[in-house]
């Protein structure tokens, strides 16, 4: 049997189209049988978000996106392990700490150096007709 999706319509008018619930039109979110626990998933995901975005704040954690913001991490890991109590396990974790800075500052360095022969040579690096296979799309 083909899953339709979610029959619900939604504020904007369009149907939910989420996949619905084995035999049933509509989704767990819209299903009124499984409302109590889609409820309490919510919820649960609310405190989560709200910990997480807190949690974030406190540690000026702004993702793992760029090096730059893992670095950071990182700095902050290191500093708060640097605080404990000296251990073997604190070393390693120093140690470890250390060969991560070393690939992000290389990634960085890479990075950089990728921009400035990028922008040396121009935005049309491949040239048309130099495709390996002639259906290659032209980058
Ligand atoms: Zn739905």
């Amino acid at each position: 049997m083909v899953n339709r999706g979610c029959t619900f319509e939604m504020p904007d008018g369009l149907l939910c189209q989420a996949p619905a619930l084995r035999g049933k039109a509509l989704c767990y979110w819209h299903e009124p049988d499984a409302s109590d626990a889609a409820q309490e998933a919510r919820r649960v995901g609310g405190h989560h978000r709200r910990k997480a975005r807190s949690v974030a704040t406190i540690y000026d954690f702004a993702g793992l996106r760029t090096v730059e913001s893992a670095q950071r991490l990182l700095e902050t890991a290191a500093i708060e392990t640097l605080a404990l109590e000296n251990s073997i396990q604190r070393n390693r974790t120093l140690i470890s700490a250390a060969a991560g800075a070393g690939k992000l500052i290389e990634a960085g360095d890479l990075a950089d150096r990728l921009t400035a022969v990028e922008a040396a040579v121009g935005p049309k690096a491949h040239p048309e007709g130099d495709a390996a296979f002639p259906e290659e799309p032209a980058r």
